[in-house]
């Protein structure tokens, strides 16, 4: 099959005007202009896109399908009146209702050209969904609660769903992480074991981090809004021991679950000191600026990421916490914000370009799954992972600009993952 249109961003290099993309089998053949690609290849088959871009398929390193029908939640509304809804929402779902709520989330992030996730399951659903759709990248199986306090058991429990997870991902395409979902919904004696488990095995870890400056006043002094919270709900002993004097960054690297395997979820409210210890421990961060308005937490310190080379990738959230799956508005998000920093900066302080912010939906989120060698860019060899965005009117202009500009998920015209066609707009049908 050759996927052919006005422009194909390769991303590994410059874009091409009137260019192709071969596919053979599951992986790219080769990247070129339209009449090169089409004399080497042997494939008659032409899908040609005409006023569009191929580019790679989108990488969204956050999100938790199973949460995509608790929609009504999306409004904007503080933090801690969101995750009390949401807790209280899903004691009403059913396995059935998970599933289905995870199908839907599968669905729209194929429409938006999202082909990779950083996803996180916690009910299970949602890994046997992303399985089926053949989905790429990480699933995060989630601990989170505080109650039955036997750290053990809660610990086996979790080893015990990692096992069933492994077995079901066996030669797929999304490989098995975990996520202790954060410092205050598990205890720092879990925290801690699950850390140990972390490393021991080998896996990747993910975890909300420094979201909310309710979590650093908990942290920090035992105190605060969600330390309140947590007191009504029966205590924590981030509360009882009126917290450590440091900083959710500082707590989770002190309790051995910060290194280069760990995603850094969020991370709105960082300390200078906390910006140098994630970029220290080579710690993956992970932006959801949109999710971050809509839960009114604030802003993350995206220049200053940005400028310590800490490696950044970026995300939606759930559809709990966002309106979609629309990485194009994220990335503009964080283009707004990051021209906002640099302007009360001092001195020049450069921002990330186009390319860098596009860079940031593919190329690095890929680098972050480890998966940067298999997909990320088109290149002979890798993964047909592809996403196609209508663009009418791109005689002029730089491409980069166009999407971090002027595009939105509607435009995707037809999503590839692995060679297979997995979302074709209407119009292209047949
Ligand atoms: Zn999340």
């Amino acid at each position: 099959m050759i996927i052919a249109a006005d422009i194909v961003l390769p991303l590994s290099r410059e874009p091409i005007v009137d260019g192709a993309v071969a596919i053979e089998g599951d992986r790219i053949q080769a990247v070129g202009p339209r009449q090169e690609v089409l004399a080497a290849s042997a494939s008659r088959r032409v899908l040609d896109f005409g006023h569009a871009i191929v580019m790679p398929g989108l990488v969204n390193l956050h999100t938790h399908l199973e949460y995509t029908d608790m929609g009504p939640l999306n409004e904007s509304r503080p933090f801690l009146s969101w995750i009390q809804g949401l807790v209280a929402a899903s004691r009403k779902f059913s396995r059935e209702d998970w599933s289905r709520s995870a199908k839907r989330g599968v669905r729209l992030l194929l429409e938006a050209g999202i082909t990779c996730v950083g996803d996180i399951v916690t009910f299970g659903p949602g890994l046997e969904v992303a399985l089926e759709a053949g989905l790429r990248g990480i699933s995060y199986v989630e601990a989170v609660g505080l109650r039955g306090n036997d750290p053990h058991e809660q610990v086996a429990d979790v080893e015990q769903r990692l096992r069933w997870a492994q077995t079901l991902a066996e030669g797929k395409n999304l490989k098995i992480g975990l996520s202790p979902h954060s410092v205050y919904t598990l205890s720092s004696k879990v925290l801690e074991e699950l850390g140990r488990l972390a490393n021991e095995r080998q896996l990747p870890l993910a975890i909300h981090l420094a979201e909310t400056q309710a979590e650093c006043q908990l942290v920090g002094a035992g105190e605060g809004e969600l330390a309140e919270a947590l007191r009504r709900i029966g205590g924590h002993d981030l509360v009882s021991s009126r917290g450590r004097g440091i900083s959710p960054v500082e707590h989770i690297w002190r309790s051995g679950l910060l290194d280069q395997k760990t995603l850094a979820v969020h991370c709105v409210h960082l300390s200078e000191a906390d910006v140098a210890l994630l970029s220290d421990a080579k710690a993956d961060v992970v932006l959801c600026p949109w999710s971050n308005r809509l839960l009114q937490v604030g802003d993350a310190p995206t220049l200053r990421l940005w400028q310590e080379r800490v490696r950044l990738g970026v995300g939606t959230d759930s559809l709990a916490s966002n309106f979609g799956f629309d990485l194009f508005s994220e990335m503009r998000l964080l283009r707004s914000l990051c021209q906002r920093q640099a302007a009360v900066g001092s001195g020049a302080m450069p921002v990330p370009s186009a390319r860098d912010l596009v860079q940031l939906a593919t190329l690095a989120g890929a680098e972050i799954l480890g998966l940067g060698g298999d997909i990320g860019s088109l290149e002979p060899g890798k993964y047909a992972d592809i996403a196609v965005v209508r663009a009418p009117g791109l005689a002029i202009g730089d491409p980069y600009e166009y999407l971090v500009a002027q595009a939105v998920r509607s435009d995707i015209l037809c999503t590839i993952i692995g060679g297979n066609i997995t979302y074709l707009a209407s119009k292209h049908g047949g």
